[in-house]
């Protein structure tokens, strides 16, 4: 475990202010200052939006989007293939201010870089496709062409949280564009520069300005703002907000998604590779300190080899590079913040308190950043234990051993969650029917958290308490529409017409049996 001498961006008084300049605000805003969690020093003063900025943004992109709704696919997918390019050039400027504001590794900061140009290309590639108005069966051949058409819902609010500050409201908001709206984005406060940087990029690419408004604020504060204003809710955060925004957004009857918490189960079968199944236990479990939605919390190992897998995790996790710093060279960096370490705290020790013992880490780290903490491996996490169904969202995960496969199902389904999974063994077939009977959203075989979620072109969301709705693939695009059906009436009437009532019911009666006689679906 090392640290080496603090490095922060360098970066130009003067671009942080125009960078900030981009918030929907007024000059004399109200402005917090922010602190980096590599040392908890100030990074930048954030102007708040008021009700009267919150209006304006969405009046502005309202007004965008009316204009961009008439633009062509080819001219929307050409913004995304430049925005692709600007975001691996400017890798460096975005993992800096990434870390400095997250504090996450930055192997872990480009892992957002990566998957903001994947999404990119995706829907740049596809998103033409998935729109284009769609031929459908009219209720008898021939006799009505029908057609579905999609159009953008308007002006979608877009929510997003810290732990993956360019990923996550960027490739949500990606899709909404591509479908034709406007976007009124509210990042969390402690991530903004990040978010501001992405805006800034978009535009160079040739993003009309106006279309994507960022707001800053409270969660409590400007979130519902948003919600009452959206003509649709993309929200990522904790379960809790999610059913604070649902209820809301049902009052309006819009729609919403919700990207939601975990308690995610990494499972080790018997004939698992040992070294392999350490890899991906330590990976979900320690990948951003643990503040990973779809990261691992619970790890399910078998008893016949349960004792080597310990030992081996254990030396594994021991081996971790921690480190608070901008730059390469270490696995995991510090918690967001004095709340969050807080919470990782807390779980251990109630844990502790109860009965639980530790396998490795278990304590802070103060002397390679104040927000360092080890990573930790719980044994015998029992119910009434916080760490055994809540999300902690620390780098703090439990171990268990298990013997019988339907107790192990029922063990992994016992949380309201329903999020993420993997499964380590030689033998996908078995893994494909275990993961059938898991109620989770995704799950992952030979893998920590990646091959699902970077599976661009599949459904990404979480079942129960983990969601509601996908992002990604057709899903991820198609939710930002309206689906409108036109049809065209030709040849006969879908009515009596020259026939009586009675005859009419024996033509309609005759013509559904012939059809499906002739299986015509
Ligand atoms: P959070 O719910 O506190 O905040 C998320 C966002 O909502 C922030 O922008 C916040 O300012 C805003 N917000 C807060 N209160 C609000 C309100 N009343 N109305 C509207 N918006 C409000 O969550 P967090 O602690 O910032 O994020 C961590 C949580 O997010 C974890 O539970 C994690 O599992 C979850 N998460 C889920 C996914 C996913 O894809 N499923 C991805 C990342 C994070």
């Amino acid at each position: 475990m090392s640290q080496g001498a603090l490095r922060r961006p360098g970066l130009d008084a003067a671009q942080v202010e125009r960078w900030l300049s981009l918030v929907c605000a007024s000059p004399d805003a109200h402005r917090t200052t922010q602190r980096s969690p590599l040392d908890l020093e100030p990074t930048i003063t954030v102007p708040h939006s008021t009700e009267d900025d919150v209006d304006r943004a969405f009046a502005d992109a309202h007004a965008a989007q009316q204009r961009w709704a008439a633009t062509s696919m080819r001219e929307r997918a050409r913004v995304l293939r430049r925005f692709h390019d600007l975001v691996l050039d400017r890798q460096a400027l975005l993992c800096d201010v990434i870390q400095w504001e997250n504090g996450k590794a930055r192997t872990h900061a480009m892992d957002e870089v990566l998957d903001v140009a994947l999404v990119s290309r995706y829907y740049a590639r596809r998103s033409a496709r998935l729109l284009a108005p769609k031929r459908r069966r009219g209720a008898f051949p021939l006799v009505t062409r029908t057609w579905e058409l999609r159009a953008p819902k308007g002006v979608v609010a877009v929510i997003s949280p810290w732990n993956y500050p360019l990923d996550i409201g960027v490739t949500d908001l990606i899709p909404a564009v591509m479908a034709g709206n406007g976007v009124v984005w509210k990042p969390d406060l402690q991530t903004m520069l990040t978010a501001l940087i992405a805006l800034d990029l978009l535009h160079a690419a040739g993003l009309p300005r106006g279309l994507v408004q960022v707001v800053a604020g409270e969660g409590p504060v400007v979130g519902p703002m948003l919600v009452d204003r959206g003509d649709y809710v993309q929200f990522t955060g904790s379960t809790n907000t999610g059913r604070t925004v649902a209820a809301r957004a049902a009052q309006r009857l819009v729609g919403c998604s919700l990207e939601l918490g975990g308690k995610n189960a990494c499972i080790v079968l018997p004939d698992a590779d040992l070294t392999k199944a350490v890899d991906i236990a330590l990976r979900g479990a320690f990948v951003n300190a643990g503040q990973l939605c779809i990261g691992t919390e619970r790890i399910f190992v078998h008893e016949l080899i349960a004792d080597a897998f310990r030992s081996a995790l254990a030396a594994a996790a021991r081996d971790l590079t921690l480190g608070a710093n901008i730059g390469w060279g270490s696995a995991m960096g510090p918690l967001i913040s004095p709340a969050q370490f807080a919470r990782a705290e807390a779980h251990v020790r109630n844990a502790f308190d109860k009965g639980a013992d530790l396998l490795v880490g278990g304590r802070p780290r103060p002397e390679l950043g104040p927000l360092v903490y080890e990573p930790t491996v719980l044994l015998n996490v029992a119910e009434g234990m916080e760490a055994h169904r809540n999300e902690t969202f620390g780098p703090v995960a439990s171990l268990y051993v298990w013997r019988d496969e339907d107790e192990l199902v029922q063990r992994v389904n016992d949380t309201e969650y329903g999020l993420s999974a993997s499964i380590v063994t030689p033998s996908v077939r078995h893994a494909r029917a275990l993961a059938a009977r898991l109620r989770v959203g995704g799950v992952n075989i030979n893998e920590a958290f990646g091959a699902a979620y970077a599976s661009i072109d599949a459904p990404m969301g979480g079942m129960r308490a983990s969601g509601l709705g996908r992002r990604h693939g057709a899903e991820g695009l198609l939710k930002y529409t309206e689906a409108q059906t036109i049809a065209a009436q030709r040849v006969l009437p879908l009515a009596p017409g020259r026939f009586t009532d009675e005859q009419w019911a024996r033509v309609a009666t005759l013509a559904l049996r012939i059809l499906k006689t002739l299986r015509f679906r």
